[in-house]
């Protein structure tokens, strides 16, 4: 990515989006939308004073809520270009409430609350198609409960967990403890504000607010009203205490996820979904539980699946080597449903099909290696290119010249017309720039002669 920020023959339009394809192959007209980020690409520094500031916290879509970012803020820190992005949907300033608290910071000057979003035309003689997959909504699977039992997340929710720049520096906190550390921390953002509101009133009548108010039950300070407030008050932030204290006993004895459950072909391989297999996830299953038996050597992972499918260089011997040296199992069967037990355990009813058995298990964490879907927003972008989709929603493409769309001119590469990891996605970009190549030579020759 570095190096196409700095390649001179390459021109990075990020936060943009194709409008408009007009023309034919070796002369198409584009339109392109550059869409307003209230930042200037050329003068932001990237060094993130404005993000550090601005009030306004959202969840970050990034590390898939697991997060949060501010109003201003950088989709992930070695996004390139190294800029920053207003949300106009939060901004308080862009939604008529007083802040320009960024713009205020900024040193380089680069925040622009009247940037307008402009619409660019380009001439092209090929276009590439590389707009990648979503991950498959594992929710519509009823007997996984994700989203009901909050310790069911999906393998890309495990990998920002992971990730030492993640939302827990990589430490794999289970989201049921991270739910209960958050509530901690908001009724301590409460306790503190309602002990500011007595020390008022401990200054005020110079009296500690305990005794103030075991006086107060006796029927002492009938009548006054403002004692009667502080009362209130005290009584609130009892009220409060209680549950903090509770929490915070509860939240003692947490510790990170070590039990591990990876369930296969969540919507891959499926008939009420998708009857292919995504081809990737069971070697990043692996992968994921390899890397978490490094951060914490006791973990142990269990992976269920109908077949592991190690299809590449390397991967057979990579998946033994998980079992011999990194606490990893297969278990051969489908997962049939996942339940929950009293402390958030979810726990897994499988059939192992050697032994002939239906076994219940509990883990601290169970992960879900969903399917590859297509791309959100793919029907409207084929709609634009006037390419056509195929059975799934990915991109048609030739059985003899695979890169190549319905329509001529425009190739498509990577997940964007089927699962697939990375070197075959890489693979693919270079087959697909090497098809528009020869069509470019061949229409610059044409208008050369
Ligand atoms: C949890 C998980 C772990 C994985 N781990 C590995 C691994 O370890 N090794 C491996 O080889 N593979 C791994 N994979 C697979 C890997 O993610 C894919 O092979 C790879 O991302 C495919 O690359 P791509 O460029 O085709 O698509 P993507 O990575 O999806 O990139 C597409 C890009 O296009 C952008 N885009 C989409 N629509 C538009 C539009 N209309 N206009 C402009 N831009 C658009 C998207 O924002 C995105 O940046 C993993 C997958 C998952 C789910
Ligand atoms: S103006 Fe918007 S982006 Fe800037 S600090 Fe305020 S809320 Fe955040
Ligand atoms: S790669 Fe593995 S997990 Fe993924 S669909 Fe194929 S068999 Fe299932």
């Amino acid at each position: 990515m570095l190096d196409v920020g700095r390649h001179p023959n390459i021109e990075l339009m990020a936060y943009s989006e194709v409008e408009k394809v007009a023309g034919e192959a070796g002369d198409f007209k584009v339109t392109v939308r550059r869409k307003a980020r209230y930042v200037e690409e050329d003068k932001c520094t990237g060094c993130g004073a404005c993000k550090e500031k601005c009030p306004t916290v959202l969840s970050d879509a990034f590390n898939e809520g697991l997060g949060a970012r501010k109003a201003i803020y950088s989709w992930f820190a070695q996004g390139i270009p190294s800029t920053h992005t207003i949300d106009p949907d939060h901004c308080r300033q862009l939604n008529g409430k007083k802040c320009g608290i960024c713009k205020k910071v900024c040193q380089a000057d680069a925040v622009n609350f009247d940037q307008k979003e402009r619409m660019v035309e380009l001439d092209v003689d090929a276009i590439i198609v590389a707009s990648g997959y979503q991950v498959f909504d594992p929710s519509r699977v009823p007997e996984y409960q994700y989203r009901q039992i909050p310790n069911v997340i999906t393998a890309i929710e495990f990998e920002r967990l992971l990730s030492a720049s993640g939302p827990t520096s990589g430490h794999l906190d289970r989201p049921s403890d991270l739910a209960v550390k958050a509530e901690i921390q908001e009724l301590e953002k409460k306790a503190k504000t309602s002990q500011k509101m007595l020390d008022k009133f401990e200054q005020k009548y110079e009296q500690a607010s305990a005794e103030f108010y075991e006086r107060f039950c006796t029927g002492e300070y009938k009548e006054d009203e403002d004692r009667e407030k502080w009362a209130e008050k005290y009584n609130a932030h009892l009220a409060l205490a209680g549950p903090l204290e509770a929490l915070k006993k509860k939240a003692e004895g947490f510790t990170v996820a070590k039990r591990l459950a990876f369930i296969q072909c969540v919507g891959s391989r499926d008939f009420r979904f998708y009857p292919f297999c995504s081809g990737y996830c069971c070697m990043h299953s692996i992968k994921e539980a390899i890397i978490a038996n490094e951060h914490e050597p006791e973990t142990t992972s269990v992976i269920f699946g109908m077949d592991i499918r190690a299809v590449g260089k390397g991967f057979e011997e990579y998946k033994i080597r998980g079992g011999n040296n990194s606490g990893i199992s297969y278990i051969r069967g489908r997962v049939a449903e996942i339940t929950e037990s009293p402390n958030h355990n979810p726990v897994v009813t499988y059939e192992d099909t050697r032994e002939r058995k239906v076994m219940d298990r509990d883990f601290d964490m169970v992960i879900l290696a969903t399917a590859c879907a297509p791309n959100k927003g793919v029907e409207g972008l084929a709609e634009i290119l006037g390419i056509e989709l195929n059975r799934f929603g990915f991109f048609q493409t030739g059985a003899s010249q695979p890169m190549d769309t319905t329509r001529p001119g425009i190739f498509a590469c990577g997940c964007a017309h089927g699962p697939m990891d990375i070197p075959e996605s890489v693979a693919q970009a270079s087959g697909a720039a090497a098809r528009a190549a020869q069509l470019v030579i061949g229409s610059r020759m044409r208008k050369a002669s």
